[in-house]
Order: C-alpha cells, then structure tokens, then sequence
C-alpha cells in the first residue's frame, strides 16, 4: 500500500544543510530521503513528512482500563488506534511488532481524523487512544484525531513514554484529556541500556503534565526482574512522584512477561508486584496498582480517606462501584481524584 505523506511539524535547518527534527530529543538530523529512528518521520527534499499520517495500525474497542486509566471515566469505552514505528527502542518492548515495525505494510487501515471521530461516537465510546505505538512519532495524525473528536464531544488519551521536547508538548498534550505514561527506570543508565532514551526528559513531562496542565494523568511501570525490581530503585522511583507530581497520582506496576529482545528475563513474579505496591503505599501514594495479574486487591480503588472499596475490579471489569456520579465517596463523601460522569460511569451497587 502506498505511503500517505504529509507535512511534519517541529524542526529545523542545521548549518550543514541537515533537516533537524525537533519533535523528541533524539533530534535526529537527516540528509535527503533519510528516515529519523522512529521511521515514520522522513526527511524528502527541503522538508520533513510524517509518512504515517492516516495510516493505523488497526483500530479496537476497549475498556478504559484497559490503557489502564483507573480513574478516567471508570467502565467506559475506548477506540484504540496507533501506528508504526517508535522514537525508543526497548530491548523489553511488549508491542514491539507494531512499534519496531519498519515496513509500511502492517498500517492496513486508512481512517482519517474525523472517521475515526465518527467510529467511536459510533461505538459509544468516551474516548480515543492514542497507543500501541507511542503518538509522539505521529504527532500531526493524533492532534488533527484530537481536534476532530473534541468537535464531536469525543474525549482523547495519550499512552506514551513522555519522550518529546516541550515545544510539541505543549502543542501536543493542550489537545489531551488523560494520558498514561510509562516510568520505565529510575535510572538514567537503565533508561540508555535498556530503552535508548534519558531519564530526565520524562521525569520533565511527568512534572509538566502534574503541574501545568489539566489532563488527567496516570504512570505505569513495567517492573523487571533484575532490571528496575530492587527497594532501592522503586523507593526512589515513588519518592519522586509523590515530591514532584502528587501523593493523588495513580501509579500501576505491572508484570513484565518475555518479549521481543528480552526472552532471557523470567516473568515478573507475584511477590515482586506486592512487594512494589507496598512500598509505593508506604511513602504515601493513595492509589497503587497492580497489573498484568490478576489481583482482586491490587485492582481495587480505595478511598483516601476512610478506605472504603470504591471500585473493584476483576480484570479490566469494573463490578462494585461505591463512589456517587461526582465521584465522592459513599460512605465518607471525600472525593476521588479523577473524572467522573454519571452517564458513563459505571452506577453504584446497592
Ligand atoms: S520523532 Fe523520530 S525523527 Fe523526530 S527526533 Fe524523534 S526519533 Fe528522530
């Protein structure tokens, strides 16, 4: 199928005459018809083209928690979409034939912003995600999708690695209701091994999305055994959160299983997903997940201020609710951080 090309955002003109795109901090310099990292960013001529615009990947329908978003319109539906191509490159990458793809073949589906606006109204879904690969390489493709679903009411959430520079964040996440993003090390040295990418890049979007933004924000971990599982590395990791983004901030952890170019790394045990969630609970996170398990109490919200069972899950299914249409606790009234609507949240049980 042939490639849809449109014209990119975010870079510049090097000295030498190299087109430098600006987009994440890679700034990959290219020559005529050289591919940046990500390979969907392509330099043609005296301009740069994101040849991935329009193309997905494939589209589904999924729960919300499912991105996983605790806290964002609990129970709701979501259409999925993504791409190809990736601006890390994870030895661990759990989607890694989607996002190390290099051949423009796996993006069957052609789908424009507003038909994938229209699909999801179509299928009641609050939201479109933005996933599967990370949305930062297909910037210009999910602002046009975010755009065109805000014009239909249709909410947007981002599940990214939070590798991008500030200029296309800002553009970027003002176009964003809830975003998932991965903290995938506390180490700079893990994060260049491990991933091809820096710490403090993401550590800059984590805090830019906490403080000076309004989209709903949750993190996730992918806890490694051997890589990123000791006290040490997970204290530091929650510390930091609770300091510099907030103790209301949902954090998941969740169960790597061998994939893509870590097949010599055992699966996550239970004991190590316990062992994180208690520690990140003990320096005073409120709501700690687990994932990839199944974890009755691991999947469960709690209120923050007397501890009721606010929502249990089992899986990505929401059974018990205790929580009103504006997400105040039924026993206690204290509200729950997130968003909430009585039409698309799930009711509360007797
Ligand atoms: S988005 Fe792609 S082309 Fe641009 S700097 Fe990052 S990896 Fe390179």
């Amino acid at each position: 199928m042939k490639e849809q090309v449109h014209a990119a955002r975010y870079w510049s003109q090097d000295p030498d005459g190299r087109l430098r795109c600006d987009v994440c901090p890679r700034r990959c310099a290219l020559k005529d018809r050289q591919r940046g990292l990500c390979f969907v960013r392509q330099r043609l001529g005296s301009t740069l083209v994101l040849t991935a615009y329009g193309r997905s990947s494939g589209f589904a329908v999924d729960p919300i928690e499912k991105k996983p978003l605790y806290h964002f319109y609990p129970g709701s539906s979501v259409l999925s979409f993504g791409t190809a191509g990736c601006n890390l490159t994870c030895k661990f990458c759990q989607n890694w034939n989607l996002s190390a793809s290099r051949q423009m073949e796996t993006m069957g589906a052609h789908a424009t912003p507003e038909a994938i606006a229209l699909a999801a109204q179509d299928n009641d879904c609050v939201s479109v995600a933005f996933t599967y690969n990370d949305p930062t390489v297909f910037l210009e493709y999910a602002m046009d999708t975010a755009d065109a679903c805000h014009a239909r009411g249709v909410r947007t959430v981002a599940v990214t690695a939070g590798y991008i520079n500030s200029q296309p964040r800002r553009d970027f996440y003002g176009k964003i209701d809830a975003a998932n993003v991965d903290l995938k090390f506390f180490s700079d040295a893990s994060y260049r091994a491990f991933s091809g990418a820096r710490l403090a890049p993401v550590l800059e979007t984590l805090e830019y999305l906490a403080k000076e933004t309004r989209v709903w924000l949750e993190v996730t971990t992918l806890v490694i055994p051997g890589l990123n599982d000791s006290d040490q590395e997970l204290g530091a990791l929650v510390d930091w959160v609770v300091e510099h983004m907030g103790a209301h901030v949902p954090l998941h952890f969740s169960a790597f299983h061998p994939s893509h170019r870590m097949l010599d790394v055992t699966r996550t045990p239970f004991a190590t997903l316990q062992r994180a969630r208690n520690l990140a609970l003990r320096a005073g996170l409120q709501h700690v997940y687990t994932g990839n398990v199944l974890d009755i109490e691991g999947g469960t919200t709690f209120c923050p201020g007397c501890g009721e069972k606010l929502l249990v899950r089992t899986g990505f299914r929401v059974g018990q609710v205790r929580i009103d249409s504006q997400g105040q606790c039924l026993r206690c009234g204290i509200p729950l951080a997130g968003h909430f609507d009585p039409l698309v949240s799930p009711m509360p049980s007797p």
